[in-house]
């Protein structure tokens, strides 16, 4: 994949796109031509046919003998001709017409390769997740020694598990990533903001030591100024509610710090929000399940969210939760790294009926490539990715898709899309299915998102005379678990 790759980038080195092109379309409209009897009428021969039948019936009785018999020897020369046409024309619908949707089908990868760059360049591809920072510092690497500007899949001494760094990011065309600030459940009620700003520091650090590459970014038109400058753009997201420590003031300390999404919950209930875990069935239900997804400190959270314009994610949230913020929200929701539900039955992905809602919300579904929610097992492919985008596409509509991986968190991605570099050659897939015009391909790469932020920044103006919210958690919601908080104040 990746030598395939590379040679499209060797731009006109041994390949002429526009050539090759040319001679398949004229080999299309050959075929076409040749193949449709309304154009054999239009032809010389067409019209010699109708001469024929005119002669026969004007002409004296002796003329008309003489007329019958030349027309019966043009008739006979005639007949063998289109006969031959006939064959010609078999010939050509029988090899030629499938040998120029064949040609049109497996079109060379490269130049599909090539006009997904050009789209690219155009609209930046925005990837919804990336646990890259909770790898660093789980397996004890720092901003400062990390190799972040080499092509680590080349360098043996590092493993599969780490599928980002800036050489295949910039493989990739990334345009803009979202790096989660993620840290674990069992921080909950422990030190889990402290870690939280500890993650957005780190995400921090690496962006800023990286100036010529990559840039941080806390708006859309941010954004769009860094893929114009040729910059990826870094932005964070805050992965599960429990790093917030229950607390609005919490919340817009972080939005300060620039993360611009929160994800309700990990794979843990907050005080205020059910997780996906609640309808897991190898699971013991929690006892601080909520039965409406959302207490009234969950739905003030989500308010908040829409005031600042964060964007609320719902991937990993149950699915009352999903019902109760979509009941609440202001602004189009997203899900960070989630798959159809209808493909693959785990509760991390998106049910139909949740989907059929997003074009009333205006949100999307970024598809994750992590074989436990695109197959259900510990393998998948890149035609799974395929057919969660074409199910989401089809039940919510093409402006209600995205793309959220989960690298550098994904135990198992597809085996043709390892790591960051991969994104290219499954839009030039993608490029081979009629249904999928150039527009549509922005809008999955980037479009959508971009859209959705922009809506979610206007939502945010338009909120901006309310007083930020001076809500509480209920002392008895967290009693249980607030051991490590002043009690005093
Ligand atoms: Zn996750």
């Amino acid at each position: 994949m990746f030598q395939l790759y590379e040679d499209s980038r060797a731009d006109g080195l041994g390949y002429h796109p526009s050539h090759r092109r040319e001679k398949e379309v004229d080999i299309l409209e050959t075929c076409l031509q040749l193949s449709s009897p309304e154009l054999i009428c239009k032809m010389p021969n067409g019209d010699v046919s109708r001469r024929i039948k005119e002669g026969l019936a004007s002409s004296s009785r002796k003329e008309n003998q003489s007329s019958r018999e030349d027309g019966t020897k043009l008739g006979k020369r005639w007949f063998v001709i289109l006969g031959l046409l006939f064959l010609g024309c078999a010939l050509v619908a029988g090899v030629g017409l499938p040998l120029a949707l064949e040609l049109r089908s497996s079109h060379l990868l490269e130049a599909r390769l090539l006009v997904v760059k050009r789209i690219l360049s155009e609209m930046p591809l925005i990837d919804g997740h990336n646990d890259f920072a909770w790898n660093l510092r789980q397996r004890g690497g720092t901003a400062r020694n990390f190799p972040f500007e080499d092509d680590l899949s080349k360098n043996l001494t590092w493993g599969p598990e780490w599928q980002t760094d800036l050489v295949r990011l910039r493989r990739g065309n990334v345009g803009a990533q979202f790096w989660s600030a993620y840290v674990p459940c069992e921080a909950q009620f422990l030190d889990a903001v402290q870690l939280t700003l500890e993650q957005i520091d780190l995400v921090r650090r690496l962006t800023s030591k990286h100036p010529t590459g990559m840039r941080l970014v806390t708006s859309s038109a941010e954004l769009e100024g860094a893929h114009r400058d040729g910059m990826i753009a870094s932005l964070v997201g805050l992965e599960g509610g429990h790093s917030i420590g229950s607390s609005l003031a919490v919340l817009r300390s972080f939005h300060l710090l620039g993360a611009r999404y929160m994800t309700l919950t990990h794979r843990c209930n907050t005080p205020w929000a059910d997780s996906s875990l609640v309808e897991d069935p190898n699971e013991d239900v929690p006892l601080d399940y909520h039965s409406s997804g959302l207490s009234t400190f969950g739905r003030a959270i989500v308010k908040e969210l829409n005031r600042l314009g964060m964007l609320v994610d719902l991937s990993h949230v149950s699915t009352q939760t999903m019902r109760a913020a979509l009941a609440v929200t202001k602004a189009p929701v997203i899900f960070s790294h989630s798959a159809a539900r209808a493909l693959c039955n785990s509760s991390r992905n998106v049910p139909d009926d949740i989907l059929r809602y997003l074009p009333i919300n205006g949100g999307l579904v970024m598809v994750s490539f992590d074989s436990a929610h695109l197959s259900c097992s510990s393998s998948a492919s890149m035609h799974d990715v395929i057919a969660h985008i074409t199910h989401i596409r089809k039940t919510a509509g093409v402006n209600h898709v995205g793309l959220g991986a989960g690298y550098d968190g994904i135990i198992s991605p597809p085996a043709e899309l390892p790591d960051v570099s991969g994104y290219p050659l499954l839009l030039a897939e993608l490029t081979r299915d009629r249904r999928w015009s150039a527009a549509d391909i922005k809008k999955l790469a980037g479009g959508n998102l971009l859209r959705v932020l922009k809506e979610a920044e206007t939502q945010s103006l338009a909120l901006l005379a309310q007083q930020p919210s001076e809500e509480w958690i209920a002392q008895e919601l967290i009693e249980d678990t607030a051991y490590c908080r002043y009690h005093d104040a």
